[in-house]
């Protein structure tokens, strides 16, 4: 690791003031500074800062940006009105990293790209801007088929996000220009001509709440990983779902992907074209078709475009009341 300026904040003012890296809680940063990816010169302390409560606002719920991955699965509020954040959440990592990991740093976690992370593979344009991308021409597996550019195709590696975006989730971000709000679909950025920009965070700019606004029927709603394997690993492809029945219509829906894309990607026009259709099979399958018709396989990635089809049926026949074939009984 290169020698780095440490400094500790106890209010939100010294944090500001003091800029630098933030560190919550280090479980990402302090890896890649260790993997000589992120070199940051100054990396400031924000663990004192009184940021870690979440409770109700606006008949939605603000979650501090300190709150722990645990706190926040475990919140009563956050299980009885938003499951499958909860559900998400303790679908990634393992507890131990759950009770370090911030709700912040998670959002703003960086791609477990393998070319990206290791130093020995020079070809990453998001590291080494120009310098090409190693996962295109090489083992592209595990990467997107949604949002990709020709410079990376690397997948946004969070599990709470895709919940998040289904949401409609808001930060609240304080800097030396003052505060703002902005969507976390608007905030983290598609790789496009520039890689190396992953979020719209500015200079100094400090998250300090993640928003829920109310949807009283997401209680109705779930979270499905597929991953290689039961604990610990990322996922190959996921779905955050929540679905508002009228009798067996569908009066409103959430579809969002996770594993499949270089954001955690809101699937839209999927949501768009199940409203109003009976909460049947052969719609959800419409749905899935839809979600993943822009996709952009690569050779080694295609199988990701079916697994997360599948997912996404799965998910919808979860909380709509379990495997359907034919018409809602
Ligand atoms: C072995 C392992 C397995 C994992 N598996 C999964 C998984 O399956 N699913 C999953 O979703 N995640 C997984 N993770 C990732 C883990 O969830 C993240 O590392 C964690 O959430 C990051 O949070 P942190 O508080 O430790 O962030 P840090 O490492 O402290 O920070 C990460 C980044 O966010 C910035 N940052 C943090 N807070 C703020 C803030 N308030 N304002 C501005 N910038 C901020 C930091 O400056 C840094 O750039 C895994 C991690 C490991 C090590
Ligand atoms: S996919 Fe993106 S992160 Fe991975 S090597 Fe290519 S440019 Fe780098």
């Amino acid at each position: 690791m290169r020698p780095f300026e440490y400094g500790r904040a106890e209010n939100e003012g010294q944090a500001l003031t003091l800029g630098g890296r933030f560190l919550a809680g280090g479980t990402t940063l302090i890896d890649l500074m260790r993997l000589d990816v992120e070199r940051p010169s100054l990396v400031t302390d924000i663990t004192r800062l009184p940021l870690r409560e979440i409770g109700n606002a606006g008949g939605g719920l603000r979650i501090g940006a300190l709150a722990s991955n645990t706190a926040t699965a475990e919140h009563p509020l956050v299980r009885e009105r938003y499951p499958l954040l909860s559900e998400a959440i303790l679908a990634g990592a393992s507890q131990q990293i759950r009770n370090m990991a911030s709700m912040s740093g998670n959002v703003m976690q960086r791609t477990r790209c393998p070319y990206f992370r290791n130093l020995d593979f020079p070809r990453c344009n998001k590291r080494d801007i120009g310098s090409g991308c190693g996962a295109i021409e090489g083992d592209h597996r595990k990467h997107a088929v949604l949002g990709t550019s020709e410079c990376c195709i690397a997948v946004h590696a969070s599990d709470a996000a895709v919940a998040l975006v289904a949401l409609d989730c808001s930060l609240t971000l304080h800097g030396p220009e003052g505060e703002r709000e902005v969507a976390l679909t608007d905030f983290l950025l598609k790789p496009e001509n520039h890689p190396e920009l992953e979020h719209d965070l500015k200079p100094g700019e400090l998250i300090v709440s993640l928003n829920l606004p109310a949807l009283p029927w997401a209680v109705n709603g779930t979270y499905l990983k597929v991953r290689e394997r039961e604990s610990y690993a990322f996922a190959l492809a996921s779905a955050a779902v929540a679905v508002d029945l009228d009798g067996d219509t569908v009066r409103d829906v959430r579809i969002a992907l996770g594993g499949v894309g270089t954001v955690p990607w809101r699937a839209r026009e999927a949501e768009e074209a199940l409203r109003g259709q009976p909460a049947t099979r052969a719609a959800f399958e419409e749905a899935a078709r839809v979600a993943l018709r822009d996709a952009r396989p690569l050779a080694q990635n295609a199988y990701k475009v079916g697994l997360a089809r599948n997912v996404i049926v799965r998910a919808l026949e979860r909380v709509t009341g379990g495997p359907m074939t034919g018409e809602r009984a």
